[in-house]
């Protein structure tokens, strides 16, 4: 028995899909769309499409970008390559406006519980980037167990190399995501990254 009519039920059902929205919390979007002009509900749902249609990922770092090598691979020298696991810890750091160094977008960590094998990353991407103008690698993955797991295994491929590598952790709680760390531990858990 569903109370809601076909239209407003399949809109909590979408709204539904996203993180952290509940029943309740999708009813409440659902509404509200309902409530807006025409021309409200026009513009939010273009903008969905469009970020959809236009958002790609560099091809270099693996960010988001609307081109294919994303502003920042454009406008700075990848002296430093902080290596991260989603799109989103790249903004978290970015937020802090004190690393002035190139990304690498994992797309994931290695999880052999989740069948996600070091195959399945860019870490071979990584590697390839890891020319003569590299100079540190900054292995900025969560500290979880995934995360640590997942630096340990690039530090291992990168030292041989000659690159140096290092690994924030410093503060930042065991088990936490990057993105939920505030700014003063995030800023400060850079800044103290230990050689590997
Ligand atoms: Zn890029």
């Amino acid at each position: 028995m569903d109370v809601f009519i076909e239209p407003i039920g399949r809109l909590i059902n979408e709204f539904s899909k996203l993180p952290g929205v509940g029943k309740k919390t999708a009813q409440r979007y659902a509404y509200k769309i309902v409530s807006m002009s025409e021309g409200e509900a026009r513009a939010f749902a273009e903008a969905i499409l469009d970020a959809k249609r236009k958002v790609r990922f560099c091809k270099i770092c693996g960010n988001f970008s609307e081109e294919e090598v994303c502003g920042i691979c454009r406008a700075r020298t990848p002296e430093q390559i902080c290596v991260v696991k989603e799109p989103k810890d790249v903004i978290a750091l970015e937020k802090l406006h004190e690393y002035r160094g190139v990304y690498h977008v994992l797309h994931g960590v290695i999880s052999p519980m989740n069948g996600v094998g070091p195959d399945d990353i860019r870490i071979k991407e990584l590697l390839a980037r890891l020319n003569e103008g590299v100079q540190e690698v900054i292995l900025a993955t969560n500290p979880d167990v995934e995360g640590e797991a997942t630096a340990l295994y690039i530090a291992k491929l990168i030292k041989p190399l000659g690159v140096k590598v290092t690994r924030i952790a410093h503060g930042i709680p065991i088990g936490s995501e990057l993105e939920y760390t505030d700014e003063v531990t995030l800023a400060r858990a850079l800044s103290d990254r230990k050689e590997l």
